[in-house]
């Protein structure tokens, strides 16, 4: 990796050091909630925080929280998350937390001093990739009870309080990690994961919701005949069904609003045999969407469009919902904050939603809150190849600062 010069040098240097940390020969890296790998991760990001002056604690989630300034007033917090998938890349949440510890080093230089405290967090556990308990640090500190975790096992056996007490934090003492009241506000810079600031050229993407989702699943029922000796048209093929719905899927999301996603990401079909024609088909639909309207929308239309198609081929259907989660909106303060900030830093922006889930949603609803998109190099993320230039870190990193500057002299 080429190091750059100047203003970025100090970041960049941070992103090499934080990726050697739970790096493996295959250039994967590797933090998973609650291991060696990431508790060294913590203790090195400790140590970077307390070079700078800032009081630093492992709090009773494992989220690392170190503070700007003195007293007892409502923080502004900044952060994202230093774990990882299995053999990820160096930015995803690493970046995040890192141009946060930028801007507090950018303010110190520019001779800031924050009226209010300003708190840096790497959320533990973001991903959930060890025992499936995603965004595991910002739900407890935005006060969620986690008690149904407790049976959690990860790949091993090990449960997951066990885990926590290798750390000495007692699963039983997770609602200490609550912090919302000391929190007036929080943002979140974190990678696109997508390729929609590169293919504009865009500098940044200041996030406008985190979608909602919408799971389905669609099950069609034929009849099982025999496959020669049923002519064309006296068939009643389930399959046949669920491939059209398939085709009808992918042409409903393409007509539809810009941030729509629609993904059929899996198909059964039954009995499953060369010569019969199949009487049972089941696919699931996955559906992201930026606002409650069109999370309702979605849910008719597509209803109408397995009904219709069902209805064409001869078949029965039924539709379930798997699960539905409403869209989160950021704040439009912060987000007319960031666009503002970004604009200043002579950034070229544009709004867009995250497809992606991220900490901020379970702060977003009780404080304001704002999340900035830098680009990801072919929009590759949860990978080696992870890829963020360096000038882009580096705005990002500026953009935070002047934003926590206005927010912590209110
Ligand atoms: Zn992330």
């Amino acid at each position: 990796m080429n190091v750059p010069d100047g203003d970025a040098a100090r970041l960049w240097s941070d992103v090499e050091a934080l990726g050697c940390i739970g790096a493996g020969a295959d250039g994967g890296v590797t933090r998973l909630a609650w291991t060696p790998a990431l508790r060294e991760a913590s203790a090195w990001l400790a140590r970077r925080c307390e070079s700078l002056g800032l009081a630093t604690t492992l709090d009773a989630a494992g989220n690392v929280v170190a503070v700007w300034g003195e007293g007892e007033a409502p923080r502004v917090t900044v952060g994202s998350h230093i774990d990882t998938v299995r053999c990820g890349g160096r930015f995803d949440g690493a970046l995040g937390v890192l141009c946060g510890l930028e801007a507090i080093a950018l303010l110190r230089e520019d001779g800031h001093l924050p009226r209010r405290p300003i708190a840096l967090v790497a959320w533990m556990d973001e991903e959930g990739s060890r025992f499936a308990t995603p965004t595991f640090g910002s739900r407890a500190f935005a006060g969620h009870d986690l008690a149904e975790l407790s049976d959690r096992l990860d790949a091993d056996g090990v449960a997951l309080p066990d885990a926590m007490a290798a750390w000495e934090r007692p699963f039983d003492a997770l609602a200490d990690a609550a912090g919302l009241e000391r929190t007036t506000a929080y943002l979140e810079l974190h990678v696109e994961q997508g390729r929609i600031l590169e293919r504009a050229d865009l500098d940044a993407g200041v996030v406008t919701a985190i979608c909602g989702l919408l799971g389905l699943r669609v099950r069609f029922h034929g009849r099982a005949d025999h496959a020669g000796a049923t002519p064309m048209d006296d068939r009643r093929d389930a399959l046949l069904a669920a491939a059209r719905a398939i085709v009808a899927v992918e042409a409903w999301a393409s007509a539809g609003p810009p941030e729509l996603r629609a993904t059929v990401g899996t198909v059964e079909a039954r009995p499953g045999s060369f010569n019969v024609i199949p009487g049972e088909a089941a696919i699931s639909i996955d559906v992201r969407v930026a606002s409650d309207a069109d999370l309702a929308r979605a849910e008719a239309e597509l209803r109408a469009l397995a009904a219709a198609v069902a209805a064409a081929g001869g078949v029965e259907h039924e539709v379930a919902v798997v699960h539905a989660l409403a869209p989160v909106p950021m704040d439009a303060t912060m987000t007319d904050l960031l666009e503002r900030t970004a604009a200043a830093a002579g950034a070229a922006t544009t709004r867009l939603p995250s497809g992606a889930g991220h900490d901020a949603m379970h702060l977003a609803p009780h404080v304001p809150t704002g999340m900035l998109f830098v680009p990801s190099r072919d929009g590759i993320s949860h990978n080696p190849r992870e890829h963020t230039d360096p000038a882009a870190c580096q705005l990002g990193a500026r953009v935070l600062a002047d934003a926590l500057r206005e927010l912590s002299a209110a």
